[in-house]
């Protein structure tokens, strides 16, 4: 579905980004990986990708907090692959903290990453995409980009503004045929929310399991994890021509979290 296509997938050496990696791969993309980690289990993981779907895998370290490096990121891509027709904008981080008690410089490296970035990555890909008149931005937002919670002001600040900066993306390219949508997950079990977990479990004093189910079941109805391969399949959809008229939308795919 997507053979003869180039996607480069932002963090994409851990959980939701190797998720939506891996079916771009399974459907034919040719894939750029991005991400921290260790260099032999990255190694291993582009690897995976070429000899487990046959595609081209190619690894380009970027420090996304720096908008030269998230700029020369595209650069290099395009280098490397010739192209990039497939934009995801995954990598993020996260930082909770009562706003007063909000380090500064936690809300700046939260914006960077999780908004500046995309916007840096975008403005890099959209002429390549304009020029070839095809392109697909496929943001990652959250729940937290339609809804907010208490703690996580720099997160929920920069989410909502993926979510605005979809829009504008979509309606200053509609004539064409580059699409830009965001998809808002709601818990999904990667390490980013592992660490949410444990802080927890060991802040109320209780078990991982316990502090698993409590998690869950305080905002996500279905009790349970959407899953990165599950948002993968929504991502190579809305990469298709299918999706070609699919654009400036928030798609939630997260257990009925925000139907609350
Ligand atoms: P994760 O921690 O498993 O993966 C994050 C990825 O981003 C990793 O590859 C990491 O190396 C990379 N990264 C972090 N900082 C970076 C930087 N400065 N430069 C380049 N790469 C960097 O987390 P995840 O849960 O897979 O999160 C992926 C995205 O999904 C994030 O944008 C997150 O906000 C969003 N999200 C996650 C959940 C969830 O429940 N896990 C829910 C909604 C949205």
């Amino acid at each position: 579905m997507l053979n003869g296509k180039t996607a480069l997938v932002t963090g994409s050496t851990s959980g939701i980004g190797l998720g939506i990696a891996r079916a771009m791969a399974k459907n034919g993309a040719d894939i750029v990986m991005n991400g921290f980690g260790d260099a032999d289990e990255i190694e291993a993981l582009r690897a995976g990708l070429e000899s487990d779907f046959g595609v081209r895998a190619v690894f380009l370290h970027a420090d996304l907090s720096n908008p030269d490096e998230a700029v020369g990121l595209v650069k290099k891509a395009e280098e490397a692959l010739g192209k990039v027709d497939i934009l995801v904008n995954n990598a993020g981080i996260q930082h909770t903290d009562r706003i007063e008690d909000f380090p500064p410089e936690k809300w700046d490296a939260v914006i960077a990453i999780n908004l500046s970035a995309c916007f840096h990555t975008t403005r890099a890909a959209l002429p390549g995409m304009q020029q070839r008149d095809w392109g697909r931005i496929i943001n990652i937002a959250s729940a937290h980009g339609l809804v907010g919670s208490p703690f996580k002001a720099a997160y929920i600040a920069a989410k909502h503004g993926l979510v605005g900066l979809t829009k504008v993306t979509a309606l200053e390219n509609a004539k064409q045929h580059i699409t830009a949508n965001a998809i808002c997950p709601g818990w999904v079990k990667t390490p980013l929310v592992v660490k949410q977990i444990e802080a927890r479990a060991e802040a109320e004093g209780m078990p991982m399991d316990d502090a698993t189910r409590k998690l869950l079941g305080e905002r996500q109805p279905t009790e349970r994890f959407v899953t990165p391969e599950q948002l993968g399949e929504l991502a190579v959809f809305l990469a298709s021509e299918a999706a070609d008229t699919t654009t400036g939308a928030a798609f939630p795919m997260d257990g009925a979290f925000t139907v609350w």
